[in-house]
């Protein structure tokens, strides 16, 4: 039986996510490659058969302006990534991307940069994109065309890249890792930074679904060791280039393992720190259909009937996927649990069950001792590790030139940015937050600048 929301008992793990910070919305299944590992089964024929999968409609032009106002009533401060597919395929993403920008929405566009010409950067630019991200899984640009299908496509990105450095639009390179790059990470992420400049490099893990579900080739062994080379490259790329495990939230576990002092251990942090499925992240079908992450196929509502508030405060769905204290096998029992939370859309990949343990994972709950948990806490400011779930406190002062410069940080982190920086001086004995504080914060900070605003 399921309750209505109405009946449910109120869970005090779920009362603190009160908006998504990261809307990734798919505006269409078209594509212009046929990447093998593709999460929407996008471009080409479909070959996934599924109920899921089956409306492959897109919003039209109006429908989508519609979706962006119930985005900036509800969530105005969300990173809006405006992906596919291939988003540029769209006739009308120009005049979806204006929209958006012209109602301060922070937009990004994924892409798979093969359409980005030097005048098509410019374009972006003006019309208000921060930012795109962009796709590279080999430096060999024959195994990248024949992970992605098509002759030509490497070339066409590199390209496309160098366009955006040009026209000064950041971007993010992101490789999936798999059996045809593991052995080249570390020269794909210095061809990231070297040749293409880009601000960050995200890497991927694999997530059965979609045409991503007939791809499997490696072992979670040898994904252990890949997070152990992204651990090394991250070191390395520190306060030069944003290095990130992506659809990985027990990276969290290398780190711990790995690196205890590492800076970038608060990512984990936020109330529900690893996975943001639902409860800082959701996604958006071509046909409106919302989903707590875009790798997974099961869905809160339509757009076309519902509104995101009412999808995300009171579906079933989005209730049930920030009770992490039900989920199912080692993550249930995991003292990571509030920092990782496994990938909830590998589980239901890999299973079937939404709450079941990340498959992909190698840790046995309790090789962590509560003590060196309650340790690392204080040193990395893993708070959550013990109050998953609570907000945070607001009791320091800020001077307001401190708070006039909050302002030019992007909306979609500046909370995130506010409770460090608060945590920061309250750890210290500092009661009110000036300029010159949040400049010394900010030459300690191990990641380089990444989306400023357009000039
Ligand atoms: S068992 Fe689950 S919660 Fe624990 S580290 Fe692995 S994926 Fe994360
Ligand atoms: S379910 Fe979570 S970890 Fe997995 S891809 Fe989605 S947001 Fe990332």
């Amino acid at each position: 039986m399921t309750l209505s929301p109405l009946e449910r008992p109120t869970n005090p793990a779920t009362a603190a996510f009160a908006r998504p910070y990261v809307i990734s919305w798919n505006l269409t299944y078209r594509c212009n490659l046929a990447c093998e590992h593709c999460y929407l089964d996008a471009g080409g024929k479909p070959l996934v058969q599924t109920a899921n999968f089956a409306d492959r409609s897109e919003l039209t032009t109006d429908q989508c302006k519609k979706v962006i106002d119930d985005i900036c009533e509800f969530a105005p401060e969300a990173l809006v990534i405006l992906t596919g597919g291939e988003p540029l395929l769209r006739r009308d993403i120009l005049d979806i991307v204006r929209y958006a920008a012209k109602r301060e929405l922070w937009v990004v566009v994924g892409s798979n940069g093969v359409r980005i010409t030097e005048n098509l950067a410019r374009i972006l630019k003006g019309e208000g994109v921060r930012g795109l991200a962009l796709s590279l899984d080999a430096l060999d640009p024959s195994v990248h065309d024949g992970f992605r299908r098509v002759r030509g496509a490497w070339q066409n990105t590199v390209d496309g890249a160098k366009h955006l450095a040009a026209a000064g639009l950041p971007f993010i390179i992101q490789t999936t890792a798999g059996a045809h790059n593991r052995g080249e990470l570390e020269e794909i992420a210095e061809f990231a930074y070297t040749e293409l400049e880009a601000r960050v490099w995200n890497l991927y893990f694999l997530v059965p679904t979609g045409r991503g579900q007939f791809v499997s080739d490696l072992a979670p062994s040898d994904y252990d060791e890949v997070l152990a080379s992204l651990e090394k490259i991250q070191r390395e790329y520190r306060g030069r280039m944003v290095v990130n495990a992506k659809c990985a939230p027990h990276y969290v576990r290398q780190l711990l393992a790995g690196d205890p002092e590492s800076p970038f251990l608060k990512a984990f942090d936020g109330g529900a720190g690893g996975c943001p499925a639902g409860t800082h992240y959701m996604g958006i079908r071509p046909n409106g259909d919302v989903t707590p992450c875009p790798y997974l196929p099961v869905f809160g509502g339509n757009l076309k009937s519902s509104t995101l508030s009412a999808v995300w405060k009171d579906s079933d769905l989005f209730q049930d996927i920030r009770r992490r204290k039900e989920l199912g096998g080692r993550c249930g029992s995991c003292e990571l649990q509030s920092v990782c939370g496994g990938c909830r859309a590998r589980a239901y990949g890999m299973t079937g069950d939404l709450m079941a343990e990340d498959p992909l994972c190698t840790h046995e709950p309790g090789a962590f001792s509560p003590r060196q948990l309650e340790a690392l806490g204080d040193r990395t400011g893993l708070a959550s590790l013990s109050r998953y779930g609570e907000d945070s406190s607001t009791s320091i002062a800020w001077a307001p030139e401190a708070r006039a410069r909050m302002k030019r940080v992007p909306a979609f982190v500046r909370g995130m940015v506010v409770r460090s920086v608060e945590s920061h001086c309250r750890k210290n004995g500092i009661a009110t937050v000036t300029v010159e504080e949040l400049d010394a914060i900010r030459a300690r900070m191990p990641t380089p600048k990444v989306f400023g605003r357009p000039s």
